[in-house]
């Protein structure tokens, strides 16, 4: 009995350091168990780190992908931009070239015709010089009062203009070359030329400008004979007695009147003195 209760006990105490044993197995276990769990949190921690990472590596990397990817693109938008500007310059730069040459042209062409019309207006105004009568001179240095008060110096302006108008009236329609008449009248070209510039601003002649075996003149043409006092203030007829019969077809006649006859023949004996 005794054998079978230290049986027993021992059982009891084996059973304790068994149960005791384990429990610290148990423990153990709870332990690493714990240990494990640990672990397996820090790892848990680790692996969602290191996923983090990766993903933030990734973000990164897509960042930079798609940094570097918008940069070649504004790089390639700013090399195509730079290269439309080059063409566009280059466009401009043609068409400024283009329009320098037009404008040069029309220069050149607006150059030549002035340069034509200099030399149409240059031989113009050679030929007007050429053609340049001294009348013409006369005309524009002498007043209109100088031109119709011309006197020649001790000469009868009256009776010279008599002479001349009756020796253009013989010529009639056809007149008469003026250096031809200031030769009869014995007058110098100024003289004769302010004389005729005075007839024809008194309305005595006309001229007509000619050019005259290479030389430009002029062409005097009576216009109508000016009335002179002197010329008939000793003719018969201011005191004919019968004046009041006299006509060109009677019986008292000019064509017979004797009177007139000799009053012609004195007046033509008389001496010139018109000049
Ligand atoms: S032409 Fe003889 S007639 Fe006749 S008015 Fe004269 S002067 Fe007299």
């Amino acid at each position: 009995m005794a054998k079978k209760t230290v049986e027993a006990a021992l059982k009891v105490e084996k059973l304790k350091v068994e149960i005791t044993k384990l429990k610290e197995t148990k423990k153990n276990i709870d332990q690493k168990n714990k240990q494990l769990k640990k672990l397996k949190k820090k790892e848990t921690k680790t692996k969602k780190s290191k996923v983090e990472k990766i993903e933030k590596k990734k973000t990164k990397k897509k960042k930079v992908t798609q940094l570097t990817e918008r940069k070649t693109k504004e790089a390639k938008e700013k090399e195509k931009q730079k290269a439309k500007e080059a063409k566009e310059k280059e466009k401009q730069k043609a068409k400024e070239a283009r329009e320098k040459e037009k404008q040069k042209a029309k220069e050149a062409r607006e150059k030549e015709k002035q340069k034509a019309k200099e030399a149409r207006e240059k031989a113009k105004e050679a030929k007007e010089k050429a053609e340049r009568t001294l009348e013409e001179e006369l005309q524009e240095q002498l007043s209109p009062e100088e031109i119709e008060g011309f006197q020649i110096e001790k000469v009868n302006m009256e009776k010279l203009t008599n002479k001349v108008c009756v020796i253009l009236a013989e010529k009639e329609t056809t007149g008469m070359i003026q250096s031809e008449l200031w030769k009869k009248l014995k007058l110098s070209s100024r003289d004769g030329s302010r004389l005729a510039l005075k007839l024809e601003r008194m309305g005595t002649i006309t001229r007509e400008k000619i050019l005259e075996k290479g030389r430009w003149t002029y062409k005097l043409i009576i216009k109508k004979t000016p009335i002179s006092t002197e010329s008939i203030e000793n003719a018969p007829c201011l005191t004919c007695p019968v004046e009041q019969k006299c006509t060109l077809e009677g019986e008292v006649s000019p064509r017979t009147c004797e009177w007139i006859e000799d009053w012609v023949t004195i007046e033509i004996k008389k001496p010139k003195t018109a000049q």
